[in-house]
Formats: structure tokens, sequence, C-alpha cells
């Protein structure tokens, strides 16, 4: 079975994260742009945060077979530093449209203050002027009303609920995410309240429309193949391979697709790998033989 990651921050991942996923079955991702753990002082850093999202990390995902995108989108913890978050929206524009973009993202609210209030919506607008869907970062604190009040500012501002990807969810938001039209997705952490257990449970509980997984690694404790395993978890629990397909890939395809930037033929071109490729004249080899399989099937040592 094919899966994607459509939330992984693989900037702070390694190259064994990527074979492993690789080997998975993981055949896209897709990065959000997000915080870096300690906050940024200048816009130039979000600029070439940015361009790595398109750039090298692209590359370096291709490198393991496996089709790179992302959103572009100013976070909702760093909207709280005003003049930087001005010169930020400047930058947003010039990277949205760039070739492997899927959404604006990850945008919305962290301690729900009115500077991420005021970013969340600039952004909305953003992306209905492009026409591009958009990932929302739901809170982790006050999670039930955060999430309710996203999905009012996202209606506000004229946005179809279709083009809106509602994320890290529990089953105390999924109930009203859907029923309101918008895409849930669900992050698993391990070890944690969502862990796969809990969202085997939501999935018989609610079927398999508009539902998503993904693992939102990066660098702190998480789990890169949290969607392979939560399928693997699905199936043994008796949920139809077809379920498992959509939460763990159809949908994901189906919502970010909306870009026009991702399709399944992208990665069903089988156009193999060739680490002797360089990005810039960079390779990710230190001294190895480049791994080279023309098709997926055949890996040339
Ligand atoms: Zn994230």
């Amino acid at each position: 079975m094919m899966f994607i990651d459509p939330h992984v921050h693989m900037t702070s991942r390694t190259t064994d994260d990527y074979e492993a996923m690789q080997e998975a079955g993981i055949v896209a991702i897709i990065e959000p742009a997000f915080w870096l753990g300690q906050p940024r002082t200048e816009a130039g850093s979000f600029k070439d945060y940015y361009s790595s999202l398109v750039g090298w990390e692209r590359f370096r995902s291709s490198q393991f077979g496996i089709r790179h995108y992302c959103t572009i989108g100013l976070n909702s913890k760093e909207a709280n530093n005003e003049a930087l978050a001005e010169q930020v929206m400047e930058l947003l524009p010039l990277y949205v449209c760039k070739e492997g973009v899927v959404g604006v993202g990850e945008i919305g609210y962290d301690d729900q203050t009115e500077a991420e209030d005021k970013y969340f919506r600039l952004q909305l607008d953003l992306a209905k002027e492009v026409d591009l869907p958009v990932q929302v970062h739901t809170p982790h604190r006050d999670k039930k009303a955060g999430t309710s009040r996203s999905m009012d500012v996202c209606l506000e501002h004229g946005l179809d609920p279709s083009m809106v990807i509602i994320d890290h969810n529990n089953e105390e938001t999924v109930r009203e995410v859907l029923d309101r039209g918008f895409w849930a997705a669900f992050t698993i952490y391990p070890n944690t309240k969502m862990g796969n257990e809990r969202m085997v449970e939501v999935v018989k509980q609610y079927g398999s429309e508009r539902i998503s997984v993904n693992s939102s690694a990066d660098w702190g404790i998480s789990d890169p193949l949290a969607v392979p395993k939560t399928a693997a978890l699905m199936k043994q629990r008796g949920i139809s391979d077809e379920d498992i397909k959509k939460v763990c890939y159809d949908n994901a395809l189906a919502s970010f697709g909306q870009s026009g930037q991702m399709k399944e033929e992208d990665w069903l071109g089988d156009e193999g790998i060739d680490q002797s490729e360089k990005f810039s004249g960079n390779s990710i080899l230190r001294g190895q033989m480049p791994k080279i399989q023309r098709n997926k099937s055949n890996i040339i040592k």
C-alpha cells in the first residue's frame, strides 16, 4: 500500500528517516512551514527557510524516492512578533506560488492572541486570493474552542470548507469539523493522547470521509512512520483496505491536490532515484556510492 504523510517537518529529520519512510511505503509528503523551536529574529531567516522548503529539502527527499511538497505560511507562535510578522507577510506572496507549494500553512492559533488572529486572517485572505488550500494548526491549549473559532474565521473570510484542512484534531473536535464540511486531519504522536489506538476508534466511529492521518514529526519526540504504523493497526483491527487508503493516502491527495501542484502521476511516473544528482553543486553523499534506481523495483548499488 502507498502512503502520504501530509504533515511532516523533514528539515529536522535524518536520512535514516527518509530511508525508513520510503521502505514503509510513503511516496509523498507535505512539509508545512512552522517555527524552529526558538524564535527567528530576522525576516531573512524566514526567507532562507522558505527557500529551503521549495529547494534543498525537496531535492533531499527526491534522493530517497519520496515526492516532497510544502505549505508556506507564518506560524501562529511567531505571529506574536508583530514587527517581524509584517515583514514576513511581504515575503509570503513570493513563495506561495512556487512549484510544489500545495497550500498556505501551517497557520492558525497558538495562544489565541490578538496578533495571532490578525495574521491568521491576513493569510486566509492571501490563500483565497491565490486559490490555495489552507492547513490550519489548531491550538493544543483550549483546543475545542480554538478549533471552532478557527473554522468561524475561515468562513468569515469566505473560504470554502472544502479548501481548509483542520489539523491536530481529537475526539472532541472531529464531529464539528466534519459536520461543517472541513477536512479533519489527525496527528499521531507516540505515547500520547492521540495515539494510533485511539485513531482506529475514530475511524470506526466516524468513517473515512474527509479524515486523514499525519505524523507532524519534527525535532520533538515524534514518529515519521506514524502513518504506515496507524494503517497497520487499522488493518489488524478489521478496518477495510478501502477506508485505510482513504485515511492514509486518498484524502491527503484530494484535499491538497486542489492546489493543482500535487498529482498521483508525480510519483507513479517512476522516475527512480539517482543519488549522483546534485542541488546547487551539493549532494547528500559523504563518500558513499550513489544509489541509482532506474525503476522502483530495481535498485542498483
Ligand atoms: Zn507542524
